[in-house]
């Protein structure tokens, strides 16, 4: 007898017809159980606007990224190079200034790297957030900042001091009310105080409990971030093409 006899089902198995290779059953299934692919795609042009100025590095649109310490407002980052905003000027110039306030006797230029591991895990409680700059920098971001005025990075060197010690402070800041509490006691951060006399009392009690912790953490997690360019804190020289 005939197997199609015995189990209609199967009458494709008799006819020598495989389901999977046919294009009736496979397109059943394709309408049937998948969600339409036209998802709407936006482009980054699309957040640009009258109140949102582009990225001074690159000319794209920034977007919100974190709070400021104590809620003073909102950081925007660029999601194609990286810079972070922390005010809203928006111009080339502006961000070119705020870089060369850091340039030292030697002419080399010190940042505080956003695309650091420690700014990645601590995001608010980042540490290069209490600061009197406008602008944060990431390598890509400074390097097509600095070539509008026909520069480009000629070396980058990691500075594990000061990397391990804004890696411990972005961690302390993870507890306290105010930012930069510990550091800024060493003239090495911009502190910003909690708004709160016993806020601000119970940051300096935390940041003593925290610190040596904190320093345990720091050490192997900087170590960790610098073996893959992320360290917190660079210095780079620049020469013009
Ligand atoms: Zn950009």
């Amino acid at each position: 007898m005939a197997a199609g006899g015995l189990l209609p089902g199967l009458e494709f198995l008799h006819a020598g017809t495989c389901p999977l290779k046919s294009k009736r059953v496979i397109a059943h299934y394709a309408t049937a159980t998948v969600p339409s692919p036209d998802l709407p795609r936006v482009p980054l042009e699309a957040g640009a606007s009258p109140d949102n100025p582009p990225c001074p590095a690159c000319g794209e649109p920034l977007f919100p990224w974190v709070g400021l310490p104590v809620g003073t407002g909102m950081v925007h980052r660029c999601e194609a190079c990286g810079l972070g905003a922390l005010s809203r000027t928006g111009v080339t110039a502006d961000a070119l200034a705020d870089l060369d306030r850091e340039r030292g006797d030697d002419g080399r230029i010190t940042y505080s790297n956003r695309a650091s591991l420690q700014a990645m895990i601590t995001g608010g409680a980042w540490s290069g957030l209490g600061t009197d700059r406008a602008y944060r920098f990431t390598p890509e971001s400074l390097r097509r900042l600095v070539s509008n005025r026909d520069q480009i990075v000629a070396g980058s060197r990691w500075m594990p001091g000061a990397g391990i010690a804004t890696m411990w402070q972005s961690g302390i800041n993870m507890f306290t009310f105010g930012h930069n509490v510990a550091l800024s006691a060493f003239g090495r951060a911009v502190k910003v105080p909690a708004r709160r006399g016993w806020q601000r009392a119970l940051d300096g009690f935390i940041s003593v409990v925290l610190a040596l912790p904190a320093i345990l953490i720091a050490v192997p997690a900087e170590l960790a971030g610098a073996l893959f360019r992320r360290g917190g804190k660079y210095r780079v020289k620049l020469e013009v093409l």
